[in-house]
């Protein structure tokens, strides 16, 4: 067989702890009689609280059901609306629908495709319940400005920071700044537990609610036969397996990240001033997380095109979400969208990607399209 031309770099790779650490306290757990939720998760949310900085954490089996659980909380109900972005990934969206809310669009900032505050300004109506705000890629979205707009109309925000482990804003790691902040743990997140999501509540009055929430409106320690369900609930929790493997994953996600981070910034200075190509920007309090890095390109499809047939995985990741029939009733125009939609392509910067990798992608982007 023919060696191959080029290396095969691709999007996304999961990251999974070494096999000695991970299938002792593996098998440990599946054999131990108790593998639904129990002890290992109470201590996984310790221990993830203690990762982003923050007295308390929730688990469940997914980010969705977490984002869903936040805006439930936050007391969306049928007829709310709900102002979020378009330029995520769809559960993003679909958690507001669980809920029974409606989707509003905020347009999104074409220099790094996160919502607008001052878009969400312009679409809050008495009807407004909640705000929803993704950090794109992992670019914190300007929650300075948010939060005054949140705050002088008294409306929540929810932060799905599901890009955004290990990303900072104001000096502080995402998790800080809103009354909900969610995570992903999904397969190709900066970290995962398979799957699973995480919930920061500011509240602990929402932590309370949001634990009954997760488990069919029910109360853990309560016994049985005498507690009582007066708000519905759902079967949202994690179980101890995939707690198990968060707490090793905890372990060794650090430099992980850190890796991301070194090669995103790494992209940020090879890839500046070139013909036909510019870079994200951000406020100067955030410091990205780099889960993937975004290119904003004359003529995006042509160095898609390029630099797969150069070996280099790059896409653009998410459809933008108000062209899906199901959310046509929220349709309207988002010029900020368009222009950061037409020109945005996904190209790798995590873990997996050596220094030799990533000379060879910074060349093949200056090599032209
Ligand atoms: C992955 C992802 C989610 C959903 O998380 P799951 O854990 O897969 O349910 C939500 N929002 C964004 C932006 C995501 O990328």
């Amino acid at each position: 067989m023919m060696p191959p031309r080029f290396p095969s770099i691709p999007l996304f790779k999961v990251f999974m702890s070494p096999k000695e650490q991970l299938l002792p306290r593996l098998t440990e757990v599946l054999y131990s009689g108790q593998i639904s939720e129990g002890p290992p998760v109470a201590e996984f949310e310790r221990q993830f609280a203690r990762f982003v900085d923050q007295p308390d954490s929730l688990s469940f089996y997914s980010g969705t059901a977490a984002l869903h659980t936040a805006i439930a909380l936050a007391g969306v109900a049928p007829g709310d609306e709900v102002i979020s972005t378009a330029m995520t990934a769809e559960p993003t969206n679909l958690a507001i629908l669980h809920a029974g809310g409606s989707v509003v669009w905020g347009d999104v900032d074409p220099c790094n495709g996160n919502i607008d505050p001052l878009s969400v300004e312009s679409m809050i109506t008495p009807r407004t319940r909640a705000i929803v705000a993704v950090h794109y890629g992992g670019v914190p979205v300007s929650l300075t400005r948010l939060s005054e707009v949140a705050a002088r109309w008294g409306i929540p925000v929810i932060e799905d920071a599901a890009h955004a482990l290990g990303a900072k804003y104001g000096g502080k790691l995402i998790g800080a700044h809103s009354r909900f902040v969610m995570y992903s743990l999904q397969a190709i997140k900066h970290m995962t537990t398979v799957d699973g999501g995480m919930l920061i509540c500011r509240d602990p009055e929402d932590g309370i609610r949001g634990r009954r929430f997760r488990w069919f409106g029910m109360d853990r320690a309560a016994t049985r036969t005498e507690l009582d369900i007066s708000e519905i609930g759902y079967k949202y929790h994690m179980n101890n397996v995939n707690a198990v493997i968060g707490q090793v994953q905890l372990e060794n996600i650090a430099p992980v990240i850190a890796k991301h981070v070194e090669n995103g910034k790494w992209m940020d200075g090879a890839l500046k001033n070139l013909d036909g190509l510019r870079l994200c920007t951000w406020d100067a309090e955030a410091q990205p997380s780099y889960w993937f890095y975004t290119l904003l390109a004359e003529r995006r499809d042509d160095l898609a095109k390029a630099l797969s047939s150069r070996g280099i995985g790059c896409s653009l990741a998410h459809k933008r979400n108000d062209r899906h029939s199901l959310f046509k009733r929220s349709r309207r125009e988002l010029p900020g969208l368009d222009l950061f939609y037409s020109r945005m392509l996904h190209i790798p910067c995590g873990w997996w990607v050596t220094r030799e990798d990533r000379e060879y992608i910074a060349d093949a982007i200056k090599r032209g399209w």
